[in-house]
């Protein structure tokens, strides 16, 4: 059918609905999936205690933005409160782009009243009148769905004027849909385009917090984020900072793809080991696994005890994993063509970087590259990871610097004349 459809140019938005059914997959369900509230169990929580005390809450769980950075959110949150304007705004940032992370779009389609309270629990706090949800454009399936949550929320007064009924709690939430660009998940750049200007990252500082959107101060977190708000809302800080680890409370979802029996969603106490993962999923015989999608980090068998939490292995959630039989010089290529396609061009590190390291992994993929070209795409990579201006450009070459240094023999059995002698130290030339 599918063949058929793009075959024949059947326009996206014509494709029978049913195809966009949503499979959850939730392998593993922890603190929040497994948390049952009814809708307004955050809010009421909240108005009962009040903004100050909601903000105490959040700052004693020691949440962490889940999007991967782990800023502390409870600081955000302040930060914005703090910032004075005429308008304050809160952005689910649902762009969620990064290659083998799906879990936002789980959290959207079975917990989409979650995500939403968590906006409201925000904006109560730093005192905003309207949020966007900027769902990824790809996700645009889903919008039938949400509008309709949306609007239940509206008739339990939950969204609108006086929100359960405290005077001047008014808050709602618009909908906007990306067109399909990686680049539009990093939040100065999603802004940008919630601004309808081209995508491209704002230098920060300032952050959003003081300069968002219409330069208002603006908090964007993950949708993940406001979903554990809202259940600190309704439990508190300490329920919540009672699991995880020192530095990262509480738990995460991952989204678990590749060379394993049982793809989908795991929800675990951060802390959990690389090697206990990839136990309850069957992907035991991994040869390497790539943490936090490929922005993140490829480690092979001899870290498989490392610890996915901040202070260890910090990821947004997306948990690759290739057996023996994979090819991983292909993997890395791959994500390498993807950066060069996805970079912006605002700056030239990146815009011109990365083609020439799609070239160089081209070359090398199909045989033909030589020691000197190995020497050159890992000179390249480190200068495109300092020099350029975004998130994008500065991990784009983390894949095939970390193939590099854990899996150097990937490289060499590909190479042509094999006895080449660089003509310099290549890291004394770097420092
Ligand atoms: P960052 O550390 O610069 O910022 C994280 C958050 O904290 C932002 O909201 C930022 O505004 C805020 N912040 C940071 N310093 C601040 C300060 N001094 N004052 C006020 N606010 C401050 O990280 P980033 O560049 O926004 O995001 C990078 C992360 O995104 C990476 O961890 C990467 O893995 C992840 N990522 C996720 C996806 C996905 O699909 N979920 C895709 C690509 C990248
Ligand atoms: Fe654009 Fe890449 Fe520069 Fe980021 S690093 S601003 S994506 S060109």
């Amino acid at each position: 059918h599918l063949a058929q459809l793009v075959n024949t140019a059947t326009p996206l938005d014509e494709w029978p609905a049913d195809w966009f059914a949503v499979q959850d997959n939730i392998r593993h369900a922890g603190l929040l999936l497994n948390d049952t509230l009814s809708a307004g169990d955050g809010l009421r929580a909240a108005v009962q205690a009040g903004a100050d005390q909601l903000l105490a809450e959040i700052r004693q769980a020691s949440l962490r933005g889940r999007g991967g950075a782990g800023f502390p959110t409870a600081m955000k949150w302040q930060f914005c409160r703090d910032a004075t304007a005429p308008e304050h705004y809160v952005v689910c940032n649902a762009d969620e782009g990064e290659p083998g992370t799906f879990k936002d779009r789980v959290l959207l389609h079975s917990y989409a009243q979650q995500v939403f309270e968590g906006m409201a629990l925000c904006a109560y706090v730093i005192k905003a009148q309207h949020g966007f949800l900027y769902l990824r454009g790809e996700y645009r399936y889903l919008v039938p769905s949400l509008e309709a949550t949306l609007d239940a929320m509206r008739t339990a007064n939950l969204l609108g004027e006086n929100i359960l009924n405290q005077p001047g709690f008014n808050f709602d939430i618009s909908i906007v849909l990306g067109a399909g660009a990686y680049i539009c998940g990093e939040e100065s750049a999603l802004l940008e385009s919630l601004e309808q200007k081209r995508g491209v990252p704002r230098v920060r500082p300032p952050f959003p917090v003081t300069h968002g959107y219409l330069g208002q101060p603006t908090v964007v977190d993950n949708v993940e984020t406001l979903v554990a708000a809202v259940h600190i809302a309704v439990h508190g800080g300490e329920w919540f900072r009672a699991h995880g680890t020192a530095q990262s409370a509480g738990s995460k979802v991952f989204s678990v793809s590749g060379d394993c029996t049982a793809p989908g969603i795991y929800e675990y106490p951060f802390g959990i080991s690389v090697q206990d993962l990839l136990e309850a999923c069957g992907g035991q015989d991994a040869q390497a696994v790539q943490i936090g999608g490929p922005s993140g980090t490829l480690i092979g068998r001899a870290e498989f005890g490392r610890k996915l939490a901040f202070e260890d292995l910090a990821t947004g959630g997306s948990i690759m994993i290739y057996s023996a039989q994979r090819d991983l010089l292909a993997v890395v290529r791959n994500f390498t063509h993807f950066f060069a396609h996805e970079s912006c061009g605002f700056c030239t590190p990146c815009r011109v970087g990365t083609p020439l390291l799609r070239k160089y992994l081209d070359k090398i993929a199909s045989g033909h590259g030589t020691v000197y070209d190995r020497e050159e795409m890992a000179r390249l990579g480190k200068l495109v990871k300092r020099r350029s201006h975004c998130g994008l450009g500065q991990t784009a070459a983390n894949p095939l610097l970390d193939l590099l240094a854990k899996f150097p023999q990937v490289y060499a059995e590909r190479l042509l004349h094999q006895d080449y002698e660089p003509f310099f130290n290549l890291d004394a030339a770097l420092t």
